[in-house]
């Protein structure tokens, strides 16, 4: 069998969160294209519906879409016994959901700091442990973070404290999970992505004005695409990724270099 043939995921079932759109829409759809069913896992369930519809009709693998507030441990435990249920097990996941809250931290008030690092960082410790709990006990599985380049750089010129030390924290809850685990079969990973055009970057009229900035500092000169993220994560969800575990994967076209 060749490498590519070896890296498809055939059979796998896995869920992607905050897959509705943007980089969890895209990881999703590679995955299903490498032969996964899937769960399309979002808050806004109506967008939700539309990417399962748009990515069975697409590959022909099972998508359902799935409503989740991936900050309630009640609506984490729902989702993932719905994705088993349905979906007949679970072998990977993508904790992708996020959002950026852009406030000055002497500005930034306790309410906002909080709601960063909840969306952020505490949904990705239920969404791992209770994914990881089941592929424990179920011969093991693969887990994927999504952090960010603002895991290693503090972005300028845009505050955002709060984001800065949520990613931070994805990485390290990723490098505690996969030494835990890492005799029991459960592989934790996680992606930086440097700019990426997406609603949280291009939909932000706080954020446009900055691209230009961006730009200017990118040595590419431009923002990446989502889709120069799905290929690792497919990478990351196989068979062919075994040995690959408590590893972040900086995909920022170099901006962390200076
Ligand atoms: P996006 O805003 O386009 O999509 C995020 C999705 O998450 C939305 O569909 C939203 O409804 C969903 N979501 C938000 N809060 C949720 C919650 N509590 N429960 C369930 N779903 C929720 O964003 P994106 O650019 O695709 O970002 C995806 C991830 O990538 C985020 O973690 C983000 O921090 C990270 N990231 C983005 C960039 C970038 O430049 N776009 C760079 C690095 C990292």
């Amino acid at each position: 069998m060749g490498i590519i043939e070896k890296m498809r995921l055939d059979g796998k079932k896995g869920f992607v969160t905050g897959a509705a759109r943007g980089i969890g829409k895209c990881t999703a759809t590679a995955f299903a294209e490498a032969g996964a069913d899937l769960a399309i896992v979002d808050l806004d369930i109506a967008e939700a519906e539309k990417t399962a519809k748009e990515i069975a009709e697409a590959t022909g693998r099972k998508i359902i879409a799935i409503k989740c507030d991936v900050t309630s441990e009640a609506d984490v435990q729902a989702m993932v016994d719905e994705v088993v249920a349905k979906l007949g097990g679970l072998d990977f996941c993508h904790a992708n959901a996020g959002i950026c809250i852009n406030e000055a931290a002497d500005k930034m008030t306790y309410a906002q700091w909080k709601k960063n690092i909840d969306v952020n960082l505490n949904s990705v410790f239920l969404t791992d442990t209770i994914a990881g709990k089941y592929m424990l006990a179920h011969g093991g599985g693969s887990i994927i973070n999504t952090a960010s380049m603002s895991a290693h750089i503090v972005n300028v010129p845009q505050p955002q404290c709060a984001y800065n030390a949520s990613k931070a924290g994805v990485i390290q809850l990723t490098k505690s999970l996969a030494i835990e685990w890492a005799k029991k079969g459960v592989r934790v990973n996680s992606i930086s992505p440097g700019y990426i055009g997406t609603d949280l970057t291009l939909s932000s009229d706080f954020l446009k004005p900055l691209i230009a900035k961006w730009n200017e500092l990118a040595p590419m000169g431009r923002l990446g695409k989502p889709e120069e993220l799905e290929s690792i994560c497919v990478y990351l969800a196989g068979d062919t990724s075994t040995f690959t575990t408590g590893a972040d994967f900086i995909l920022d076209g170099a901006f962390t270099c200076f």
